[in-house]
């Protein structure tokens, strides 16, 4: 079966983790603050904090923003779980704001509705989070040009975009945003195999993030209610949590991040080649804005919604591993029960109905992608 996704890994990988494994610091050492600062300076952010998963990012970067019960999150429902839940998490509400049936990407048109409608209201968001979704970057401008306008923070879900460029300059320069979140689990474009990171351009809340990465715990005096008792004295002034990432891991990302470029650029030769075989094809592919460099992390496809399951079975038993992202967020049973149901955001589930994640990740080879497009061809055209 030829995946979805996968990572790629070479001897350089290997040596560097086996260097942490023969050092004196497994974690908490000095390889964290080193790929921190890495990711930090290829992306042109201030500050970076390096956490066990993208979705313990987003945990923290909504607690650093003062997310709480009775705030509301909104999000795209074209997303992975994570960025909805981690406004739960923090015992806030959680709400969708519908899809761009082109780009697939949070609809800003909808966006401004939304808005209009919950000012009225008095139920404004305090967080929104864009989704970069398959890796091209949402209509940042607009999008913080109405989180002035309505004082929400913005979060960019940027899981699926590190390495992508919007307007010119990297993802993840936080210039539209208050914190970009990357993930690094083996399918996404870079890997440590579980880890994140929050990105941000403001002090208070990388050092806000960082101590909620480690249970709330400060050394720094200036923050501290008491005397020092000792040399040995910490003081934990807020609940924090266990969301660490280890250098063995922080190792294998500055490894992987060298070589960011190399396998952004390989997705996006891919990505191309597909499109050319597929322009007489039945199908729909995702418009990409011209001021958008995406990190193509996943390849979608739309083909009519009476053969979807058919086309996608067909194409699993001759070794294709599709996949499909994603089921959209308020129908999940935990979501429903909160009030969500069908029709609420109409782009998103048509889209459902019709979407295939093809084959994409950097170590995919010619051959195996040639097969991915004649066994396509003869499905599609059966
Ligand atoms: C993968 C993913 C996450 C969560 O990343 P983890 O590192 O697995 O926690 C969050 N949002 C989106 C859109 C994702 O694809």
């Amino acid at each position: 079966m030829i995946p979805y996704g996968q990572q790629s890994i070479n001897q350089a990988d290997v040596d560097a983790v086996v260097e942490v494994l023969r050092s004196e610091f497994l974690t908490q050492g000095s390889v964290v603050p080193a790929f921190e600062k890495a990711v930090a300076s290829h992306c042109g952010a201030n500050h970076a904090v390096a956490v066990s998963s993208a979705t313990s990012a987003l945990h923290v970067a909504c607690l650093a923003l003062g997310l709480r019960s009775g705030d509301w999150l909104w999000t795209s429902p074209n997303t992975f779980v994570a960025s909805a839940n981690c406004g739960l998490y923090c015992g806030a509400n959680v709400d969708f704001v519908d899809i761009d049936p082109q780009t697939y990407n949070l609809c800003v048109d909808a966006l401004i509705s939304k808005l209009e409608i919950a000012e009225k209201e008095n139920r404004l968001p305090k967080v929104l989070i864009a989704v970069h979704f398959a890796g091209q970057s949402c209509d940042m401008a607009r999008i913080s040009e109405l989180a002035e306008k309505y004082s929400f923070s913005i979060i960019e879900d940027g899981t699926h975009a590190l390495g992508g460029a919007y307007k010119g300059q990297a993802v993840g320069n936080c210039c539209y945003s208050d914190i970009t979140v990357f993930s690094f689990h083996p399918v996404k474009i870079i890997t440590t195999g579980e880890g994140g990171m929050a990105l941000t351009n403001n002090e208070e809340l990388a050092n806000y993030m960082m101590r909620l990465r480690t249970h709330g715990i400060t050394r720094d005096i200036s923050l501290m209610t008491h005397e020092a008792h000792g040399p040995w004295y910490y003081e934990q002034v807020e609940l924090g949590f266990n969301y660490r990432m280890t250098d063995i891991q922080a190792a294998l990302g500055i490894s992987q991040l060298s070589r960011l470029d190399d396998f952004v650029s390989r997705r996006n030769q891919l990505a191309q080649r597909y499109d050319e075989a597929f322009v007489d094809f039945p199908i729909q592919l995702q418009l990409v804005p011209r001021d958008v460099y995406s990190a193509r992390h996943l390849n979608v496809v739309r083909v009519s919604a009476e053969r979807h399951l058919e086309i996608f079975q067909r194409l699993r038993t001759q070794g294709i591993g599709v996949s499909l992202h994603y089921i959209p967020v308020h129908l999940q049973p935990y979501y429903r029960r909160l009030g969500f149901t069908e029709g609420n955001f109409p782009h998103a589930e048509s889209y459902y109905r019709e979407a295939i994640s093809l084959p994409m990740f950097a170590a995919l080879s010619e051959s195996s992608q040639e097969r991915v497009i004649t066994v396509f061809h003869q499905v599609i055209h059966s």
